[in-house]
């Protein structure tokens, strides 16, 4: 028998299964559904099966196999070694630190809070986004709006958790309106994700939108020109993808944001355990 679902549960699954349809993922959900959690325009999905990593093969040549587990996503003994976790939290600590009340450049007049970042220091993936809107600034976590949620969703279709990765963005504190940082705001700013970066030392960046790969590549080029490919951030494979917020604007896009960050996960080396 299901529980019943509080609403803002119910609405996040609901949203998720969106996601899912959207990426074209529709065939993955092997579990009953417990019709009461959503409508019969979206595709099949049980609570239990949220976050599961959508599976290679349609549902009906795979019922007779057991639902597999969730994926742990450890670091690799090598990096686990040269950075002791640990470590790593303290490096972010002192970065932190050193950014303090900062008003260093002139988005410091408006913020609220500071958003520093959010997740694992021993991350093996890290996000990059542009920078706070305003639940970002209320709060002082990045991606907590409707394109964190989404983001959430892009994270839980690769079969993570959001706290097995790493979110930072470009500037720390809110543009006025939600405008694109200035060059100088950026340029004043970044090198403290940068240390982020280092810190954390993951295996894989995404760059979510122009603004992150702008400032990660250290050049100006169309998002549809660095998009599909791998490129290095200080030795670093760096992916770059669209931002949350423009595929809530035009979800047409989330199929090809869904095949960028299968090129991060294949970097990862994740495509191999989703089929376990
Ligand atoms: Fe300081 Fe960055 Fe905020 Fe500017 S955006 S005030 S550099 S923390």
């Amino acid at each position: 028998m299901a529980r019943p679902l509080d609403p803002a549960t119910r609405e996040a699954l609901v949203e998720r299964v969106r996601f899912y349809r959207d990426l074209g993922l529709t065939e993955f959900y092997r579990r009953p559904v417990d019709p009461a959690l959503i409508d019969q325009s979206l595709p099949l999905l049980s609570a239990e099966s949220v976050g599961e990593q959508p599976a290679s093969q349609p549902a009906q040549s795979q019922e007779d196999q057991p639902i597999p587990a969730r994926r742990t996503f450890p670091a690799p003994p090598q990096i686990a070694a040269a950075v002791p976790p640990a470590e790593r939290a303290a490096a972010l600590q002192i970065i932190r630190d050193e950014i303090g009340d900062c008003t260093r450049c002139a988005l410091h007049t408006g913020r609220n809070k500071l958003v520093f970042g959010d997740g694992s220091p021993a991350a093996r993936l890290l996000f990059v986004g542009e920078g706070p809107g305003a639940d970002e600034d209320a709060q002082g976590i990045p991606f907590v709006g409707k394109a964190g949620q989404l983001l959430n969703n892009m994270i839980a279709a690769m079969g993570l958790k959001r706290e097995e990765v790493y979110i930072a963005n470009v500037v720390k504190c809110r543009p006025p309106g939600n405008r694109t940082p200035e060059p100088d705001e950026a340029n004043t700013c970044s090198p403290f994700l940068f240390r982020q970066i280092d810190a954390v030392r993951p295996e894989v960046l995404v760059a979510l939108g122009a603004t992150a790969a702008t400032y990660l590549l250290g050049q100006r080029q169309p998002l549809a020109g660095l998009r599909g490919r791998v490129h290095s951030f200080r030795g670093t494979k760096l992916i770059v993808t669209y931002h949350p917020a423009y595929l809530l604007r035009d979800p047409r896009q989330k199929k090809e944001a869904w095949a960028d960050l299968q090129i991060a996960m294949r970097e990862l080396g994740l495509k191999a355990a989703a089929k376990d």
